[in-house]
């Protein structure tokens, strides 16, 4: 296939690491074209390099079909495949969640820890497994590597004695290693209290307080067991950590259901109150199907999604900070033109740890079967690991594997894919759509925000 390309009319806007294509379409799948009101454009799904174009190569790509490699042999861009089907091998753990406590004081509707016992009798995670675990992490620790510590539950303050040990414990480990540890903790932000606060800050952790929208909207969703609202009591308890926050940052996470799709006034809200960012995630699987998100409510989440991060671009662009961490996370890794062959570091750099140290893909397999990695005793089960990775590798899911999205999505949440299928592959495509546009405008408005 001959093209009539002009020189000088392909400008290449970023020359990096990964691959993208088109919006609601299973093929092409080696491009996605996208327009803004500054021209034609194409994301290259091999590296995701992003492209300015004329619109008489926009056409010719659209046209091509079958024939799209060697078009884009032509236009010069072919390079080599960034991602293979080989799976991950080499994969050190570098981040654990401890389930700390899998017992919970709310009674959240659709809480996939199913009130925090994941299924099995409510416990405490003792103090034996949890030094294994940290040991674990930290045991082969070399100067200068990096790791993360996670506290999740059910909740997990209700275990705050065990919790501040393992840290406590981590950052001795750490240091003697000369090496970097970080923590984090979700928490559903009820049993907080300022000497928590002065924990967390001492320690840097990432603070993720779990906040369902405003005032009773909140409420109808995160109960106590009583049924009584819990967002008074969270509110109330996380002002102070919110005036502390220096080397702290405490964030909220909006899980996102049919009773709350106002995203836009739930990010407002929360911004005032001062959380460093807020960050928003569609419930696409609970274990009883309570708060499932349906096609119909995913189109109204994707058009909220959208206003807010109208919003983010006009507030960057004057230069404000305007924390809407969806936004944040897509902009940054849109710049890196991250491409991965997986979601998540789930089953590979990141495991999650039950109350009694068995070892989990991540922090939602926990109890689950589907998911079993081993056990802080005896180790990562290799086997089951390779297995994993070997499995979930993004070539060998449908339909993934023509899907233009492929290498920025990953394939989807492997818990939710595994327990639910693939229901909002077209929100996921509608988003990064939208999220390649403003990635073109801020980059022309406000580059610096993407070199500060
Ligand atoms: S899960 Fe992601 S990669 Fe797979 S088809 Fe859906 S949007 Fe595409
Ligand atoms: S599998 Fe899903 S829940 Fe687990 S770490 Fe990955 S994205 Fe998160």
């Amino acid at each position: 296939m001959s093209t009539n390309i002009q020189s000088g009319s392909l400008v290449q806007i970023r020359r990096n690491s990964t691959a993208v294509p088109l919006p609601h379409a299973p093929a092409p799948t080696s491009f996605h074209l996208f327009e803004t009101e500054l021209g034609a454009h194409v994301m290259l799904v091999n590296g995701s390099r992003v492209f300015t174009i004329s619109s008489e190569i926009a056409a010719a790509l659209e046209g091509s079909e079958g024939d799209a490699a060697q078009l884009l042999a032509e236009l010069g861009l072919s390079a080599p495949e960034y991602i293979t089907g080989a799976p991950l091998t080499d994969s050190p753990i570098r981040s654990l969640s401890l389930a700390i406590a899998q017992k919970c004081n709310l009674g959240c509707t659709y809480c996939y820890a199913q009130e925090g016992g994941f299924g099995a009798q409510e416990k405490n995670m003792s103090a034996e497994a949890a030094r294994a675990a940290v040991d674990m992490l930290l045991s082969e620790a070399a100067a200068g590597d990096s790791f993360n510590l996670a506290f999740l539950g059910g909740e997990p303050l209700t275990n705050r004695k065990l919790l501040r040990e393992c840290t406590e414990r981590a950052v001795a480990l750490a240091q003697t290693k000369h090496a970097r540890i970080s923590f984090s903790i979700t928490t559903n932000g009820t049993l907080l209290t300022p000497e928590d606060g002065e924990f967390f800050e001492r320690h840097g952790f990432a603070v993720t307080v779990s906040l369902d929208g405003v005032g009773e909207v909140h409420d109808r969703t995160r109960p106590f067991k009583s049924g009584r609202g819990s967002y008074d009591r969270v509110l109330a308890n996380v002002r102070s950590l919110l005036a502390m926050q220096q080397r702290m940052q405490v964030s909220a996470r909006v899980t996102v259901t049919p009773a709350n799709l106002f995203l836009r006034e739930t990010l407002d809200e929360f911004l005032s109150l001062g959380f460093h960012s807020v960050g928003f995630s569609p419930m696409l699987s609970s274990p009883t199907g309570a708060g499932e998100m349906g096609k119909a409510e995913m189109d109204v989440m994707l058009a909220q999604m959208i206003s807010c991060g109208e919003e983010f671009e006009r507030r960057v662009a004057r230069g404000e900070r305007y924390s809407f961490l969806n936004m944040t996370n897509a902009m940054r890794e849109l710049h890196k033109g991250t491409h991965r062959p997986y979601p998540c570091g789930a089953g590979a750099g990141y495991l999650g740890v039950s109350a009694d140290g068995g070892l989990y893909a991540c922090h939602r397999f926990v109890e689950d079967p589907a998911g079993a990695m081993g056990d802080v005793k005896s180790g990562v089960d290799v086997a089951r690991q390779a297995r994993w990775l070997a499995e979930r590798h993004v070539h060998m899911q449908e339909p993934c594997r023509n899907c233009w999205a492929r290498y920025m999505c990953g394939g989807g949440c492997h818990h939710e894919v595994i327990h639910r299928g693939r229901p909002a592959c077209d929100y996921i495509r509608g988003w990064l759509h939208y999220c390649l546009q403003a990635y073109i405008r801020l980059l022309e408005r406000r580059p610096e925000f993407f070199y500060a």
